[in-house]
């Protein structure tokens, strides 16, 4: 990274969260000072990723300015603003972290699994102020779907930064603390400089339903199932739904089991800090379930989008050591997919109905709500804050491009609107906004304990799509003459004439090679890769891994007779 001596001005610098939707991180820079705002990780698609578990950003930018780095803000404790943190501090050491008591409970939780040191976390709430190296932030109370979610104002020397974190308006919460407009209100009369705003719901017209309609729908469920036992899956991080259903079930008079790791880790932790309340009596475990009446029970579980590992996954696939669906069963799944999860949803909706139970899912009833802020939300945000610059965040491409169209129509000149991309640095100015030097960014894989690069995904997608052929050729060393020629091949088919053909194709490549007389491996190998690859496009229009391996025998057989 080129360093700029007069380097006094405000810069952001985007690591992640912009043009996709996942892992966020974002980089404040002035002078010798950098914050860093939240550090996620996205979840891969099978299609494009196979076998990886996690990608998390490139922590490059970070590595090459620690010196700088005076701490990272968590706006909340979902894992598309989390879930990058322990990968973080294990390449770059331990930097101080502020968030909501549930986030720092979260991150603390992850760092413990995996037995980190754990750097200084720093709880905060709304309201409360912290100085960070020569930025002051202020957390300001937002409604979202997890609790303890925060708006962020950064004050710099050169202007105030505005991030709106995720949002939506919930006039109705369901733990008391809404969003706080009025603030929002003061904030923006004092002035912003530059307003970083998120878009999820940017396509969607109007306000977000409140999280109390949910229970409606809920309780309505239980109310109409009295002979049934039900089944609620939805995400862990949702404390205030997970709160919702415990509180309609002592209603009802139904005892309650978690089932899935981090619904049993989540509402634990919640618990502790006093976000989720119950009786003694009303939860139970998953182990004790069987003492229960099916119809005074209701069991939580995780797998709501489908995945492979979840509770709900286990037990529509009868893998579930506690829980056995049938016809007793009423499974309510509150979520809706996540684009790219649809599949993975409807299949294990398919698994359960085979086995009996009662589904409800989906748009029917108001078995969900989002968390995010639609378009009437987020002009009111736009209108309080009144940045004088804007970058729309947390949005795919389109959605980014949406939510620049709707502020131009607000006012905002489209000279002062930028749209970002990962590694895009902007330079705020007190004249224009400008996009600046990039910084090393994007994306790292993480499959199992190891990181991953794009060449093994490569590899990856090809051996999955068209398999792979080796060519084994032995070759006596002593007299370089080749013995024989082996071919070898997974997940393609020769019929016995084109193999005998690439046998020969192997032999002549070998017989005109140089390594007859210089010993050229690299040489030979990359013409038998290119020779045969060719042929079996031409022949089968196919692209198999080729993999040539040359066997050097020091002694013939003969000799050993
Ligand atoms: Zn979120
Ligand atoms: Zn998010």
């Amino acid at each position: 990274m080129v360093k700029s001596k007069k380097n006094k001005e405000l810069e952001v610098a985007f690591l992640g969260g912009v043009g996709e939707i996942g892992k966020n991180m974002t980089a404040i820079c002035y002078a010798n000072d950098i914050l860093i705002v939240d550090c996620g990780s996205t979840f891969p698609s099978m299609d494009d990723t196979p076998g990886i578990d996690l990608i998390v950003p490139d922590f490059t930018f970070v590595k090459e300015n620690l010196d700088k780095i005076k701490g990272i803000v968590i706006t909340h404790g979902h894992e598309d603003h989390i879930g990058g943190i322990p990968y973080l501090l294990a390449e770059c050491g331990n930097i101080p972290i502020y968030g909501s008591s549930l986030a720092m409970a979260l991150i603390k939780h992850k760092l413990t699994e995996r037995k980190m040191n754990m750097p200084k976390l720093n709880v905060v709430k709304g309201g409360d102020k912290k100085n960070i190296g020569v930025f002051s932030v202020e957390f300001i109370n937002v409604t979202h779907s997890i609790l303890g979610a925060f708006a962020l104002s950064i004050t710099t020397p050169a202007g105030v930064i505005f991030h709106t974190g995720d949002y939506k308006i919930d006039f109705t919460p369901v733990d008391g603390e809404s969003i706080d407009l009025g603030r929002i209100a003061d904030i923006g009369n004092s002035g912003v400089t530059l307003m970083l705003g998120e878009s999820t719901n940017i396509e969607k017209k109007g306000t977000t339903i409140s999280e109390k309609e949910v229970g409606v729908t809920l309780e309505k469920i239980i109310q109409t199932n009295t002979d049934k036992r039900i089944i609620i899956a939805t995400f862990a991080s949702n404390v205030n739904r997970v709160q919702q259903i415990i509180s309609i079930c002592e209603k009802a008079g139904r005892q309650v089991a978690f089932d899935g790791r981090s619904m049993v880790n989540i509402s634990e932790m919640a618990k502790k800090l006093g976000m989720l309340e119950y009786k003694d009596n009303t939860v139970i475990s998953i182990e004790e379930i069987k003492s229960v009446q099916p119809n005074k029970l209701c069991i939580i579980s995780t797998g709501s989008q489908g995945e492979p590992m979840s509770a709900l996954t286990r037990m529509a696939n009868g893998e579930d050591k506690e829980v056995v669906i049938g016809e007793q069963d009423v499974v309510a799944i509150s979520s809706q997919p996540i684009p790219g999860n649809e599949k993975a949803v409807y299949t294990l909706i398919n698994k359960l109905y085979r086995r009996g139970a009662k589904v409800l899912y989906g748009s029917l009833e108001q078995l969900h709500v989002s968390g995010h802020a639609c378009q009437d939300e987020l002009k009111l945000m736009l209108s309080l804050v009144k940045p004088k610059y804007f970058i729309p965040v947390h949005g795919e491409f389109r959605h980014l491009k949406k939510h620049e169209e709707l502020a131009i129509s607000m006012g905002i000149p489209k000279e002062n609107i930028r749209l970002v991309d990962i590694g895009n640095r902007v330079v705020v100015k007190k004249k224009s906004i400008q996009l600046g030097q990039s910084v090393e960014a994007g994306e790292v894989y993480v499959d199992g304990d190891s990181n991953v690069d794009s060449l093994v995904l490569r590899d990856r997608k090809q051996l999955s799509t068209d398999g792979v052929v080796i060519i084994l050729l032995n070759i006596n060393v002593e007299n370089r003459q080749l013995a024989s020629v082996d071919i070898l091949s997974r997940g393609v088919v020769f019929d016995d004439d084109f193999l005998e053909s690439l046998k020969a194709l192997a032999e002549d490549t070998f017989e005109t090679s140089s390594y007859k007389n210089e010993s050229d491996r690299g040489g030979l190998k990359n013409n038998l890769k290119r020779k045969i690859s060719r042929v079996i496009l031409n022949k089968l229009r196919q692209r198999p891994m080729v993999l040539p391996l040359l066997i050097e025998q020091i002694k013939e057989d003969k000799d050993e007779e």
